[in-house]
């Protein structure tokens, strides 16, 4: 089977080409993301008009540019599939319209698909990990783990009840002047830092369960800096990545401990080949790779990181996961719609005609 995926459903426009064969590995032909940072960065943020016409304006060119990559021609594909939400909802429906024409036009089958499940099937696309497993997802949007238990099963174990990590640690560049995403410069700067000497909270430790919060974070982080401000007005170059150095180890921390956790849930399921993997964006920091690490292998369980491009927003993660669909019998929606949220773990066959 080879399907041609498409992703618009926050500020990177994606098509991709993934071919799978039975008893083989499946391969991803062609993966081109084009991304909107440079459009939003005068707005501080991503606006979600700006975002609706730019993906309008490049999905067109993403899905030539995925099929000349794989050597295709649009009939050469067995299907297409469109992430049809969660997101912004203009930059879905931009996506499914495209992807309705598409497939329409060229006779092929359309499949709906789930952002986040597209994320949480990436593991088997690049390691053809068995059910059940366990997968964290941790990205500038999201943050929950979640028990992949079949292509359209997913059991929600806990998540951050405020903001994601990601998030988080673009916060704290933008408070200490760091460039965006955060993400790779806070590490950087935590890398020369000294953890030992800001001290930040580890929220909801003290709570069952596997939920987490990081805004509370952001506030001492804060309050850390306004006080060397008062004290001595400024931060020195050793302040700030002694900051980083603090408030990353305080995410590892709450994410190694909350791991912890749902893999002692998860592992309560017996599964047969025991495996924890990530997804998201802030599975490229280093030292919350080398945390999760440590916790699974202390209970004997797989540690999987696929490769940072299928970690972050993609389309190969939408094609394949059309092609789970597809094989599972998970059908043909010519006439599915877009939805703005949509739960994982409600995770019913995408509705089809009605409005949500
Ligand atoms: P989503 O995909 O959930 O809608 P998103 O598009 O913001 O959200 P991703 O593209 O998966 O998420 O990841 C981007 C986020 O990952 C940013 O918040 C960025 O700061 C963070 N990030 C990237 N590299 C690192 C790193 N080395 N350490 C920590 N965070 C990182
Ligand atoms: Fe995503």
């Amino acid at each position: 089977l080879t399907f041609l995926g498409i992703e618009s459903s926050c500020d990177d426009s994606a098509a991709a080409i993934v071919r799978s064969r039975p008893g083989q590995a499946p391969e991803v032909l062609s993966s081109v993301v084009q991304g909107q940072t440079a459009l939003h960065a005068a707005f501080g943020g991503v606006v979600p008009e700006i975002a609706a016409r730019a993906h309008a304006e490049k999905l067109d060119d993403c899905v030539e540019k995925a099929l000349d990559l794989a050597g295709l021609r649009l009939d050469d594909v067995d299907g297409v599939a469109v992430t049809a939400g969660p997101g912004l909802i203009g930059g879905v429906l931009s996506g499914v319209m495209l992807a309705r024409g598409v497939a329409i036009g060229a006779g092929k089958p359309l499949i709906g698909v789930n952002h986040l499940a597209g994320h949480a099937l990436t593991p088997r696309l690049t390691h053809g990990l068995a059910f059940p497993y366990l997968m964290l997802l941790v990205s500038g949007g999201h943050c929950q783990f979640l028990i992949a238990e079949g292509v359209d099963r997913f059991h929600r174990l806990g998540g951050t009840i405020d903001d994601a990590p990601g998030e988080a640690f673009d916060k704290t560049a933008k408070l200490l002047g760091l460039p965006q995403p955060g993400g790779p410069s806070v590490e950087a700067e935590a890398a020369l830092g000294d953890e030992g000497r800001f001290v930040f909270p580890r929220p909801l430790l003290d709570r069952p369960g596997c939920d987490l919060s990081f805004s509370g974070l952001k506030t001492a982080l804060l309050r850390a800096r306004d006080a060397l401000v008062a004290e001595k007005g400024g931060i020195t170059v050793q302040d700030r990545r002694d900051l980083c150095a603090g408030f990353q180890a305080a995410v590892a921390a709450v994410l190694a401990e909350k791991t912890g956790r749902a893999l002692l849930s998860y592992l309560a399921l017996s599964p047969a080949e025991p495996a924890l993997a990530v997804a998201g964006g802030v599975a490229a920091n280093r030292a919350i790779r080398a945390v999760l690490e440590t916790v699974s292998s202390k209970v004997d369980v797989r540690f999987i990181a696929p490769p940072l491009p299928l970690c972050t927003d993609n389309a190969a993660m939408i094609a394949w996961a059309g092609i789970e669909r597809f094989r599972a019998g998970l059908g043909d929606e010519a006439d599915l719609v877009a939805r703005p949220r949509w739960p994982l773990d409600s995770q019913a066959a995408p509705m089809i005609g009605s409005g949500k």
